[in-house]
């Protein structure tokens, strides 16, 4: 960090107190996680500097010596841990990597099918506000009120009257296995696209903690930096069939130059999530959801749906008198870092929704364990108690307890604390 501090000391410091915030809170966004320090080298090297245009083998320009087996590893690793025929690991983020499928496959105002926002599904599955929802025509499933859960006969029903030409599964507030084999028989019928979008939960799948994607879905959509433990990146992979649409809807389609170094990065989390620690790291975090989850439930906390099946619990406080925004403030105070969400048919605004979201993949990198979550447990129920009651003693108490425990298991990649 010298160099940095030396020619800017005062990103140097936020930097720096970013990273002290990392050590010493609890973090559950089910989105967020600890990178390896490897990951974290690899995202800060000199192929930064580099550009290439094209694909291995196919570039723009010359110099490409290093760049070009760079990417034909992450892409070979990314078909050897997803068991695809295809990869692409350029797109720059999530989001873009979901605009190339639909440059892919549509013509605007064509219509999407996905899950809506306010039920757990993302933005760019044809949500108004996104360009995808503006360019193209989306129509919206949900889950049940009763269950919490998707219903795949309305979804068929929704799909055979509104004939999607592409139809999205997956979400990012989705704590129950999604059904892969259900959704891709429905796309048949309907003659769509099935996408699977497993952002949240592809170190999951990797791991062997939540059923694959394939063979059933035409193409996998995924983030690198979720529980897949890698650089802030995307992947599409695909079937041979469709692997020259997806290529050309990424670069020229979409973007330019690709992140060298984050391809780099990219090909170091895959080389991680490939071997056995990983594996039994994916089990854990479920292992560790399903724990806090019970300890919840039993301190009077309404799980949706009633519980979990991968890393991610969507609580409705509507019962605990207190909306979720307060809570996840007092949370943060209390340094358990989560964030405000809607829940299913939420009556409340959607800038002032009924739940919060929490997630144990950050937690569990760390090494904590099931014995472990009844604390967690108790810490949440406290801290919205004290919400409530505007008791900021009983949160700055927990401030305290929870850091203790963050020093005993330090998180992985912050160097310049153990530096
Ligand atoms: C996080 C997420 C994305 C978007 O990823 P960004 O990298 O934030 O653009 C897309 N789809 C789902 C389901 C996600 O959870």
């Amino acid at each position: 960090m010298s160099s940095l501090s030396q020619t800017d000391p005062e990103i140097a410091a936020l930097v720096g107190a970013e990273e002290q915030l990392q050590a010493d809170t609890l973090r559950l966004i089910p989105s967020e996680n600890y990178v390896s320090q490897a990951v974290i080298e690899a995202t800060g090297t000199v192929l930064q500097n580099k550009y290439s245009e094209g694909y291995p083998g196919k570039r723009y320009y010359e110099g490409q010596q290093n760049i070009d087996p760079v990417e034909t590893l992450a892409v070979e690793r990314a078909k050897a841990l997803f068991h695809v025929d295809h990869a692409n690991v350029q797109p720059y983020s999530g989001s873009p990597a979901n605009l190339a499928v639909y440059l892919a496959f549509l013509r605007p105002g064509d219509t999407v099918m996905g899950m809506a926002l306010p039920m757990g599904g993302h933005l760019t599955h044809g949500w108004g506000v996104s360009a995808t929802g503006s360019w193209f025509r989306g129509v919206q499933y949900g889950v049940r009120q009763d269950t919490g859960r998707v219903d795949l006969d309305e979804v068929r029903d929704l799909a055979l009257k509104e004939r999607p030409k592409l139809l999205f599964c997956g979400g990012t507030a989705v704590p129950r296995t999604i059904d892969f084999a259900g959704f891709a028989e429905i796309a048949r019928e309907v003659g769509a696209v099935l996408v699977a979008d497993v952002a949240h939960i592809a170190g999951l799948i990797a791991g062997g903690a939540h059923p694959s994607p394939v063979p059933y879905a035409d193409v996998v959509s995924t983030t690198t930096h979720k529980t897949l433990r890698g650089p802030r990146g995307a992947m599409l992979m695909c079937t041979e069939e469709h692997a020259k649409a997806i290529d050309r809807a990424v670069f020229p389609g979409l973007q330019g130059g690709p992140h060298n170094h984050t391809t780099a990065a990219i090909a170091v989390a895959l080389k991680e999530a490939a071997t056995e620690d990983f594996r039994a790291y994916a089990h854990q975090i479920v292992a560790n959801a399903k724990a806090l989850g019970q300890a919840l439930a039993a301190r009077g906390f309404e799980l949706v749906s009633g519980g979990t099946d991968n890393h991610l619990l969507l609580i409705d406080l509507t019962g605990k008198e207190i909306a979720g925004k307060p809570a996840a403030k007092a949370l943060d105070r209390a340094g358990i870092v989560v964030n405000y969400n809607t829940v299913p048919y939420d009556p409340r605004k959607p800038f002032d929704p009924s739940g919060i979201r929490i997630g144990t993949p950050a937690l569990t990198s760390r090494g904590l364990t099931e014995g472990h979550m009844p604390i967690v447990a108790d810490w949440i129920d406290q801290v919205v108690d004290a919400a409530r009651k505007g008791d900021e003693e009983v949160v700055a108490r927990v401030r305290a307890e929870v850091k203790d425990l963050m020093d005993a298991f330090p998180a992985p990649g912050l160097s310049r604390l153990s530096a």
